[in-house]
């Protein structure tokens, strides 16, 4: 793609419908790409294929549609394997037959020390799964919303997976390499995701690419502090109620829209939020409780 000075993305996977945290997401991305006159893109996370429900990506396509969402185009992880296979073969990768429960009683957080990097495998009658060779330990970045963030990359997230034994790319790897790819020159979602920045930005270092931008908004919590999520029920979002929902997004991302905007066109409410988009008025905190109830 050509290269541009902002280009964003929003990146769902198609394992149910869209939920309230899912618009404060879709939102906060495509507000911080068209306040800066860039492109925004949809990517449909379904490289995983067990994972996809059929019939999804069409409805999260309809919803955002439905909320007025304009992109300038949609791509798809589980077509682009040729591109996750030329940046596997660039990696310093190992191969790794140790099981998830070996995995989990050496470290219960899941992290990978590199146990068949440093003892030869004995058990190769069994298909590995490839792991990378961390380029460097420390990583720092700016982010753009949550401020300076650090890391022992070693500790956490370890060496993590980059082909599965089931022959299935990490999620590390396929995002990675799409954001290069695709040339995204911003990535704003949430906050549960931003230990998987910096495991993507091993990756990408790996591969000798400059990253992009990286920004967590704060993620949504239901009353009971439970993020709001397909896996925990979230109600799906409604088209019919576009405008409500979105000026709760809005005010989740503490741009404070007018009371008065509450019951007011779709488009109207848009314009104000992109003329008025405020980055740094972002609670730069990872998680908000959030009446959504009401939303
Ligand atoms: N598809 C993943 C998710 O929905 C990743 C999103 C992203 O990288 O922005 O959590």
């Amino acid at each position: 793609m050509q290269p541009v000075t902002y280009r964003g993305r929003f990146a769902p996977s198609p394992n149910g419908p869209l939920h309230f945290g899912s618009l404060v997401a879709a939102t906060a991305s495509y507000l911080d790409a068209r306040a800066h006159q860039g492109e925004w893109w949809i990517r449909i996370d379904d490289i995983d294929p067990p994972r996809v429900v059929p019939g999804a990506t069409d409805a999260i396509l309809r919803t955002l549609e439905g909320f007025g969402f304009q992109w300038h185009g949609v791509v798809f992880q589980s077509q682009r394997h040729a591109l996750y296979q030329a940046a596997f073969e660039q990696l310093d990768v190992y191969p790794c037959y140790c099981s998830r429960r070996e995995v989990f009683t050496r470290d219960p957080s899941g992290s990978y020390h590199g146990f068949c990097r440093m003892h030869s495998p004995l058990r190769r009658h069994k298909p590995p799964a490839w792991r990378l060779r961390l380029p460097y330990a420390a990583d720092q970045f700016h982010d753009l919303i949550q401020g300076l963030q650090q890391c022992n990359c070693h500790h956490a997230p370890g060496e993590f997976v980059l082909k599965r034994a089931d022959g299935v790319w990490g999620y590390h790897l396929a995002c990675a390499v799409d954001e290069i790819e695709m040339g995204i020159t911003h990535v704003i979602r949430g906050a549960d995701l931003l230990y998987a920045s910096f495991a993507q930005r091993q990756v990408i270092h790996g591969l000798k690419r400059p990253p992009p931008a990286y920004g967590h908004h704060p993620l949504v919590l239901n009353r009971e502090g439970i993020k709001l999520s397909k896996r925990a029920r979230a109600q799906p979002i409604d088209p019919k109620q576009a405008s409500r929902q979105l000026w709760h997004a809005l005010d989740v991302l503490g741009q404070q829209p007018p009371a008065e905007l509450k019951s007011a066109p779709m488009q109207t409410l848009w314009q104000w939020a992109i003329q008025h988009y405020h980055r740094a008025a972002i609670p730069p905190v990872q998680a908000r409780t959030y009446d959504f109830g009401t939303a």
